[in-house]
C-alpha cells in the first residue's frame, strides 16, 4: 500500500514537471491543463534563503494531509506578504511556546485577505512582532512581521497556509505555488529556496 502511494506520489510529481514543460499546441489541444492558480512570494525579503521543513501534503510531523508550510527561519527574520490583501485579524501579545496542547492557543499571528477572499495565515510570530494593523491594505513583498517561536512550536519558524474555497466550491486549505530561483513553482520539503519576485 505505502509502495503504490509512492508511486502515485512520484506520478503526480512527474505530471507537475511535465506541465511546466508544456508547449503551446500541447496546451491548445487541451493535452496539458494550464495551471491558473495564483503564483505567491516567498514571505521574507528579496533574495533571502530559507529552509522548508514541511510542505504541502505531508505524510510525517504534524502536518498530516494538510496544506501547509512550515519555514525554518531564524526569531526575528521580517515576514512580507506572500501577496497583497487587506489585513483581517493580527495578534502579537502572546511570549508563549512549546509543545503541549495548551499551547495551539498561544500563537501570534497576522491573516490576509485578498481579492479572491481566500485568505493568508502567517503564524508564531515573536511578541509585539506585528508590524500592520487590521484593515491596512498590503502589498506583496512589504514587510509585515517578525518570526518567533510562539504557539504550537518546537522551534522559532513561520507556518504559512492559505485557505479559501475548492473548485466544488468548499472551505479548505488551498495548495500554492512561489516564485523561487527555479521558477513558479510547489515547494517541496527539505530543501533551500531563494525568494525571487
Ligand atoms: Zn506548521
Amino acid at each position: 500500500m505505502r509502495f503504490l502511494f509512492s508511486a502515485i506520489c512520484v506520478f503526480c510529481a512527474w505530471l507537475l514537471h511535465a506541465q511546466s514543460r508544456y508547449t503551446t499546441r500541447q496546451l491548445l489541444n487541451g493535452r496539458y491543463k494550464n495551471d491558473s492558480s495564483y503564483i505567491y512570494s516567498l514571505p521574507f525579503e528579496t533574495g533571502k534563503k530559507v529552509f522548508l521543513i514541511q510542505g504541502i501534503n505531508e505524510t510525517i510531523f504534524s502536518h498530516k494531509g494538510e496544506r501547509s508550510l512550515d519555514f525554518k527561519i531564524k526569531k526575528g527574520t521580517t515576514i512580507c506578504a506572500a501577496r497583497a490583501g487587506v489585513v483581517t485579524a493580527v495578534r502579537q501579545d502572546s511570549d508563549k511556546g512549546g509543545l503541549k496542547p495548551e499551547n495551539l492557543a498561544d500563537g501570534n499571528y497576522i491573516i490576509i485577505q485578498h481579492n479572491d477572499c481566500s485568505t493568508a495565515w502567517y503564524w508564531h510570530l515573536k511578541k509585539n512582532g506585528v508590524l500592520v494593523q487590521e484593515g491596512d491594505s498590503v502589498q506583496e513583498g512589504q514587510p509585515i512581521g517578525l518570526s518567533g517561536n510562539t504557539g504550537f512550536s518546537a522551534f522559532p519558524h513561520l507556518h504559512f497556509e492559505v485557505q479559501g474555497r475548492d473548485a466544488a466550491g468548499n472551505y479548505t486549505r488551498l495548495a500554492t505555488r512561489f516564485y523561487t530561483q527555479h521558477g513558479p513553482i510547489y515547494l517541496s520539503p527539505l530543501r533551500f529556496y531563494r525568494t525571487r519576485r
